[in-house]
This record gives C-alpha cells, sequence and structure tokens, in this order.
C-alpha cells in the first residue's frame, strides 16, 4: 500500500514512528505548525519552532527516505494574544520560501472567541497576499459546528481565495456536507479516543462519497496513532472496498490537493 500522511505532529513523535510509517508504506509526511503541549512565551519560540518544521525535522524524515513538508501558522489553541499573533505572522513570509512549505495552516478556530476571529482574518489575507493553499483546524472545545460555520462564512467572503485550494479539517458527520458543499476540501482526523474513528470515517465516505476528502492521523502530543491511515486502509479492505477506491482516498486524493502547491513532488 503507498499512503500520504496529510496532517502528522511528527516534532512530538519519536524517530520509531519514522520507522513504522515508512514500513506501512508511507511516501509523504506533512506536518502543520500546531500547539506542542504548551503555550510559547514569545516570538522567538515560534521562530524556532518554525526552523524545526522547515529544517530539523525534515532532516530527521530524510533519513528514512521520507519527504517532509510543513504549513505555518500561530495556531488557534495561541491565538487569543492579539499581539503576539501579529508578531509571529509578521516572520513567516520569509519561511514561506523555504522548499518543504506548502501554505498556511492549521488556522482555524478553538473556542470560537472574538480574537480567534481577528487571527484566522490575518492568515486568510496572509495567505491570500502571498497565494498559498490553507489548511483550517476546526474545534472539538466548543461547538464544533457553529466554529465551522463562523470559518467557512470568513473564507467564502474573501474574493481572493479559491475553495479547492481550502482543506477544512477534523470534519465530523454534522460537519462535513457543510464543507463539501462550498467545494472546499474535507478531511477526516483518525483518533483512537476522541475526534474520529477509522469505522466512522468510513461510514462517512460511504454516505457523502470520497471526492474532496482526505484522512490523517494527527498525531499530535496527545493520545494518537501515526498508522491509523493504513490501519483505515485494511478496514476498509475488510469491508470490501475496491483496492482504487482505498488509493484514491489514501494516496490520489491528497496527491491531487496537494500537488496545487508546485513544491510537493514526490520521488516516484
Ligand atoms: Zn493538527
Amino acid at each position: 500500500m503507498n499512503y500520504i500522511e496529510p496532517h502528522a505532529h511528527m516534532v512530538s513523535r519519536v524517530t520509531d514512528d519514522y520507522v513504522k510509517m515508512t514500513t506501512a508504506g508511507c511516501q509523504a509526511v506533512c506536518e502543520p505548525a500546531f500547539w506542542a503541549g504548551f503555550d510559547r512565551s514569545s516570538v522567538a519560540g515560534f521562530h524556532d519552532y518554525f526552523c524545526q518544521l522547515t529544517e530539523h525535522e525534515p532532516k530527521r524524515a530524510a533519513r528514512f527516505g521520507l519527504p517532509h513538508f510543513s504549513w505555518l501558522c500561530i495556531n488557534p489553541k495561541e491565538s487569543e494574544d492579539v499581539k503576539l499573533a501579529e508578531e509571529v505572522i509578521g516572520i513567516i513570509p520569509k519561511f514561506l520560501k523555504h522548499p518543504n512549505v506548502l501554505g498556511i495552516g492549521e488556522i482555524g478556530l478553538n473556542k470560537n472567541s472574538r480574537n480567534e476571529m481577528k487571527v484566522l482574518e490575518m492568515h486568510m489575507d496572509l495567505a491570500a497576499r502571498h497565494n498559498q493553499l490553507i489548511l483550517v483546524h476546526t474545534p472539538h472545545l466548543e461547538d464544533k459546528l457553529k466554529g465551522t460555520r463562523l470559518i467557512l462564512d470568513v473564507i467564502k467572503a474573501d474574493q481572493r481565495i479559491r475553495p479547492e485550494r481550502v482543506i477544512i479539517d477534523h470534519v465530523e458527520e454534522h460537519t462535513i456536507k457543510l464543507v463539501l458543499d462550498t467545494g472546499m476540501w474535507a478531511g477526516m482526523t483518525l483518533y483512537p479516543e476522541s475526534k474520529c474513528s477509522p469505522a466512522r470515517a468510513i461510514d462517512m465516505m460511504e454516505v457523502y462519497g470520497n471526492e474532496r476528502v482526505w484522512m490523517n492521523c494527527a498525531c499530535d502530543w496527545g493520545i494518537s496513532d501515526p498508522l491509523a491511515v493504513p490501519k483505515t486502509a485494511l478496514e476498509m479492505k475488510r469491508r470490501g472496498h475496491a483496492e482504487q477506491t482505498i488509493d484514491k482516498l489514501v494516496f490520489q486524493n491528497p496527491l491531487k490537493f496537494l500537488s496545487q502547491c508546485p513544491r510537493f513532488k514526490l520521488p516516484l
């Protein structure tokens, strides 16, 4: 099986996870900027994190022949401090020139607060000005449906942003249709405990189809499984899905979305 892991926080994983992922058939891993399990205290903390995402983590992955790509932003969990967010957004453009950077993400909302909205709009403007792909995080803590609606309204209001260049991640049964109806992509995050299980993801695909949809494991600092995507592929096989259907979901779809960024190239 070949698959792409389009959303994985590898900085919080051990090197053995790279071995497991490449053994399972992973052809590329993409890492959005996110929370580190604690709030960073200054713009310098984000500068170092962006260096980690663009220089150090790609080298760790390269030891196993795995291409590593990244997305940059100040994540919604740390977006309450608008002044800090402005400073962090100010240093992002120089990192956008890096050959492994795919776009702006994962931006979005966490508690659906006013300040988070302000920072979301700042990121949208940054992405539009630099013609970047966008990866969006939808809230788990507060109302996901309300947060998803707020996010979609902000994106739709910006005429510069093309919907097919945006992926809305962590969709669930009550938000997936809302997202797909806008022409944007939908990401299903597979978690052992919270968010979406492999069975629920396959159910959603069976109901809503497999166009403009991808699956990811997130594998952050919390309880998560870096092999959730290949395990879900095996579960699809068990349910009788055709090889092409599985390949489309775990490989062709992420390849199609990510290839909109000319930097996303696989050594196949
Ligand atoms: Zn994430």
